[in-house]
């Protein structure tokens, strides 16, 4: 299978073009249809096998540059992650036109409040700050379609479960679900149980 095969804009063609990837990692093969398809996925997968491009490419497949709201959030659980995701993601998109914002902890909230009243696409955040936001009512999350838990496993702080339920019960009920983890503990299967409309986990 080759990224020309999932039928992608000519722009996110181009951009992996540039990028030089040049086929399609196993994780990408598994969660890039099914995420077009508008499916849940739950993914069981380390760092380096490309899953960042796995969620980051059919995102940007749906994103609407027409409408400024956000319409993808991406939950990471450090500082560090929150920039590269957002390095990828908007080097895929950047043809599209697509903004990415990365929002997270000790970093000025007034500066992130700006940001956010500007044109953002996909947000990339920290579970804290964005709760922060949902909270203070300074992020619009009525058109977000797709939402992305990575590396549940490195959120594993006695809050995961109550981050989660707090962002999952504001956002739109109908939008995808992805959650990536190098393991699947107890307190990660609730989450999936309780807000994923699949039980079958992709072990890559
Ligand atoms: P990740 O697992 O998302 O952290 O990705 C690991 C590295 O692989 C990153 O540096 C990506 O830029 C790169 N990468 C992702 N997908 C591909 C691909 N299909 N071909 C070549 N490199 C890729």
């Amino acid at each position: 299978k080759k990224f020309e095969d999932f039928n992608l804009d000519k722009y996110i063609i181009k951009a992996l073009y540039n990028l030089n990837y040049k086929t399609p990692s196993k994780v990408q093969k598994e969660v890039i249809p099914r995420l077009l398809k508008k499916e849940d996925v739950i993914v069981k997968s380390k760092t380096g096998s490309g899953k960042t491009a796995s969620f980051g490419i059919p995102i940007c497949e749906n994103i609407d540059i027409e409408n400024n709201n956000v319409q993808a959030l991406i939950v990471v659980p450090t500082r560090e992650l929150a920039l590269q995701v957002k390095d990828e993601i908007s080097n895929i998109g950047r043809l599209k036109k697509i903004r990415c914002s990365a929002i997270f902890g000790k970093q000025p909230i007034k500066e992130q409040i700006r940001e956010l009243k500007q044109r953002v696409h996909i947000v990339v955040a920290t579970p804290g700050r964005i709760i922060d936001h949902i909270g203070r009512n300074t992020i619009n999350l009525d058109d977000i379609k797709y939402f992305i838990i990575d590396e549940a496993d490195k959120m594993l702080n006695k809050g995961f479960i109550e981050d989660m339920e707090f962002i999952l019960n504001k956002i739109p009920k109908k939008s995808v679900k992805g959650l990536f983890s190098a393991t699947i503990d107890d307190d990660i299967q609730y989450i999936c149980d309780k807000y994923l409309k699949t039980s079958n986990i992709l072990d890559i």
